[in-house]
């Protein structure tokens, strides 16, 4: 037996090298998991030069603004909730994602008593789904293409084109919630494997964003980037990691894109779908087992980025709590023809909780993928066109502008995944994804967590939390039961 394998089994919690590979929620939760049950030498590396990943709250107009996540989705069985109830720092938001305007590209505001049956077909639809798609074959497009009409039939009589208009809006809207291009990508059957957890499903941060998560995670004292809590000393920075070499039975050796290297006797890699999806051909050596690479092409990560607009008071009238955007068809016959093609993508804009001065609009899939392409300039232009051509008012040039470009950066490659129908197709899901990879007495040598591994909260900060728990306690429990052994 060599040098390295001997120390490799004498190994203990004080002595185990762990390498967590990403420092976003679930490399956070797996790092100070580890370290409060006792681990010594955890290191994670970060490819960007901040932690937090796919939250990122930054100071914009009267406090921050999130540029990822932003919502806490429920409250019970939400391990986010859970460890935040009772200190007063989630809130509410004000409904405006249900009592939005809907305007035509004519201008005409459809008359709320229209707009209100509509979309009360539309989100009554979310219940009654997790009975329906039980045995449903299709799509989660083909479900709720079907169910909407059914439900339009039961009320009186109404312009079709108008529902048409309305269903094409709400179909953007839901495939943001499913980060999906378009509803069809998406499994009926597998939609039902994400459970929504009970309690308010919009908790907004007030005024301090989501990063509050992180550092409450951290224990960090201080709102500042230097204060890393308990992972001070244990973080490295602009460390992107090139390749994880497990081919030798001890060691794991590990490249970053920079030449550097370093060993450790566990890689937890939490990097994102996309950047798996990219990269994990070239990332490990060897190859990663057949039905790992299945998962990694089966399920899917898709592009939902947002538009902050900022003003010197706020844009919309107060009777406006935002709007949504119903294209008539010669407009969109028109608007594809254009260069502005990509604003068909763009649903709507909404009022932002404790920023009474900006507006906050969204875009999904490839239009989204495009706009990343343009330059700021650029999409604020095709913004105040299409404002222009929606609305029955004014609004001026705002302030400041932001976008999101969250598929276009190598270390996120998207926004948030889903379950695919080619998923069902493969007979694959999150189980494929999380599964370790072990040595032959058992040890977890290369394990996998981030949201996309999550059964059932995938998408999610919640979600990506309890897979970074889920892999440090998959440790804990390999040495403490070594430990019973000795
Ligand atoms: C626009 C948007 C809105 C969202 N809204 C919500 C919401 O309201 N509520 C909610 O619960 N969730 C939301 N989400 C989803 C949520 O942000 C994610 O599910 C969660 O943050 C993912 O955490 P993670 O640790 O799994 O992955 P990540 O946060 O992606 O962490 C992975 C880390 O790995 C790093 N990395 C990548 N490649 C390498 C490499 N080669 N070497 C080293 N490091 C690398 C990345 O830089 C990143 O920091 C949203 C996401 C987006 C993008």
């Amino acid at each position: 037996m060599s040098a390295a394998s001997i120390r490799s089994l004498r190994r203990t919690k004080h002595t185990a090298r762990i390498v967590i590979i990403g420092a976003g929620t679930a490399g956070i939760a797996a790092a100070t998991r580890l370290l409060e049950q006792g681990f010594k030498h955890v290191l994670l590396l970060e490819a960007e030069d901040r932690i937090g990943g796919r939250i990122n709250t930054i100071p914009f107009a009267d406090n921050v603004v999130d540029l990822g996540a932003q919502w806490c989705h429920g409250e019970r069985d939400n391990a986010v909730y859970q460890r935040v109830k009772d200190m007063n720092v989630l809130e509410a938001t004000e409904a405006h994602y249900e009592t939005f305007r809907c305007v035509r590209s004519n201008k005409q505001v459809l008359p709320d008593d229209i707009a209100n049956n509509l979309k009360a077909i539309a989100f009554n639809s979310i219940p009654e789904r997790q009975t329906e798609l039980v045995d449903f074959p299709g799509s989660l497009g083909d479900y709720i293409t079907k169910k909407y009409w059914q439900e339009v039939g039961k009320l009186p009589p109404m312009n079709r084109t108008i529902a048409e208009e309305f269903l094409e809006n709400f179909h953007k809207f839901e495939s943001s919630v499913e980060a999906a291009d378009h509803l069809y990508e998406v499994s009926g059957r597998g939609h039902l494997e994400y459970w929504l957890c009970e309690g308010e499903l919009l908790l907004n941060w007030r005024d301090k964003g989501y990063k509050s998560f992180l550092r409450l995670l951290m224990n960090a004292k201080k709102d500042e980037p230097e204060d890393l809590g308990v992972l001070k000393g244990h973080v490295l920075l602009n460390k992107r990691v090139s390749e994880i070499n497990y081919q030798a039975a001890d060691e794991i050796v590990i490249r970053c894109w920079n030449g550097e290297v370093l060993t450790a006797d566990h890689v937890i890699c939490t990097v994102s779908l996309g950047v798996l999806k990219e990269q994990h051909a070239s990332m490990f050596v060897p190859a990663l087992p057949e039905a790992k690479v299945r998962a990694i092409k089966g399920l899917k990560l898709g592009t939902v980025d947002k538009f902050f607009l900022e003003y010197p008071v706020p844009p919309l009238p107060e009777d406006w709590p935002g709007f949504c955007c119903l294209w008539l068809e010669e407009d969109l016959q028109e608007l594809r023809a254009s260069e502005r093609f990509w604003l068909e993508s763009v649903f709507g804009f909404y009022p932002v909780s404790y920023q009474p001065r900006l507006l906050q609009g969204w875009i999904i899939g490839e239009h989204a993928r495009y706009m990343e392409t343009l330059t700021e300039q650029e999409v604020l232009d095709g913004l105040l066109w299409l404002f222009r051509k929606f609305l029955p008012f004014d609004v001026p040039q705002p302030q400041h502008f932001l976008r999101t470009q969250w598929h276009a950066n190598p270390n996120f490659r998207g926004s948030y995944t889903f379950r695919t129908t080619y998923a069902d197709e493969l007979r694959t899901g999150a189980w494929d994804l999380e599964a370790p990879l072990l040595d032959v007495a058992g040890k977890p040598r290369l394990q996998f967590g981030g949201e996309a591994s999550h059964k059932h909260y995938y998408s999610t900060v919640h979600g990506a939390a309890e897979t970074g728990w889920r892999e440090a306690d998959r440790l804990n429990t390999y040495y403490r039961s070594r430990t019973a052994q000795l």
